[in-house]
């Protein structure tokens, strides 16, 4: 089991030590804003079911708060922090866990299966804990989302309205292209939303921890993910446009392109001048095959 003890890096006169000690000065542009709360993390650790043997990789590990509670349970943590001034505090923080490896990389651009392989030395189970820079929450899902690594379970703590975004309903305000992107291939849930008190320094914006699991079998069968990603997007451009306006905004006005288009919607049985946000998971699969067979992709 997980123990706590009082020298935790999650409590706010550790976390206040240890930015004095290295006189740290928080970047608001790396969206550093530190947990200090240890019943958080002891929640975050639970949604991501770390009882069962799993590898961990987290991103942004800033002064190791929460890897240091990943790295009591889990077989082995990756954690890619961007800001290099965190390097030599992450060294005496995580020095008692030898199972943790921390790589200088921004998330975006790092080669992730490259440094899995690099880092993991057994084949685990592969989960994404992390209290993520909000700056960059939906850049990084996406890559998450869209990489190769053979990701289990995400689960990341972000703004809590984004997190609300992506797990709505069709119809429902929130719903969006993120909403579906994520959806058709994750279960996706809200496990706990979180108080801005207990970070330094405290964000503007309310927090949630959004749980995210692989569907064994996907919402949809699509032809292409990537043509499928990019009509989602094109499909929810303009949100108070229909979807006729945006598709042809997307994938050309000619006479030809429009043709085709209306054809594929006709095809998949959908209505143009029905808006982005009303369509479901099923209806953007079938318009994206239904566009396939039209060879028509947007710009
Ligand atoms: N894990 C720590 C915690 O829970 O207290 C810090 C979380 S803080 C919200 C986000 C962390 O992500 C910061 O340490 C920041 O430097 C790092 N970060 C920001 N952009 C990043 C990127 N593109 N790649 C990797 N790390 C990044």
């Amino acid at each position: 089991m997980n123990e706590r003890n009082l020298q935790d890096i999650a409590s706010l006169s550790r976390t206040r030590e240890i930015i004095k000690k290295y006189d740290l000065k928080l970047k608001k542009s790396l969206g550093q804003n530190f947990l200090t709360d240890a019943n958080i993390l002891q929640k975050i650790v639970e949604v991501a079911g770390l009882y069962q043997p799993a590898n961990v990789l987290e991103i942004g590990p800033g002064i190791g708060t929460l890897t240091e509670q990943l790295a009591r349970m889990a077989q082995q943590v990756l954690a890619l922090e961007i800001d290099q001034r965190m390097l030599p505090v992450l060294k005496e923080t995580l020095s008692p866990y030898p199972n943790v490896t921390v790589v200088n990389q921004d998330i975006l651009k790092a080669d992730l299966k490259q440094e899995t392989i690099k880092a993991f030395k057994k084949y685990l189970p592969l989960k994404v804990v992390a209290n993520l820079p909000y700056y960059v929450t939906t850049p990084i899902l996406m890559r998450l989302i869209e990489s190769e690594l053979e990701i289990e379970q995400i689960v990341v703590m972000i703004q809590k309205e984004v997190a609300e975004r992506i797990s709505a309903k069709p119809g429902s305000k929130a719903y969006g292209s993120l909403s579906v992107a994520v959806q058709s291939f994750w279960e996706a849930h809200v496990a706990f939303t979180v108080p801005k008190a207990v970070f330094i320094p405290q964000p503007k914006v309310n927090s949630a921890v959004l749980s995210l699991a692989r569907r064994e079998t996907p919402a949809v069968l699509v032809a292409g993910e990537k043509a499928f990603f990019h009509l989602i997007k094109a499909a929810f451009a303009m949100r108070r446009k229909t979807l006729w306006n945006n598709l042809v905004h997307a994938y050309g006005k000619d006479q030809k392109t429009q043709d085709k288009l209306l054809k594929a919607l006709e095809n998949a049985k959908i209505d143009p001048k029905k808006r982005g946000e009303t369509l479901t998971i099923q209806e953007f699969a079938t318009l994206s095959n239904a566009l396939a067979m039209e060879i028509l992709r947007p710009f």
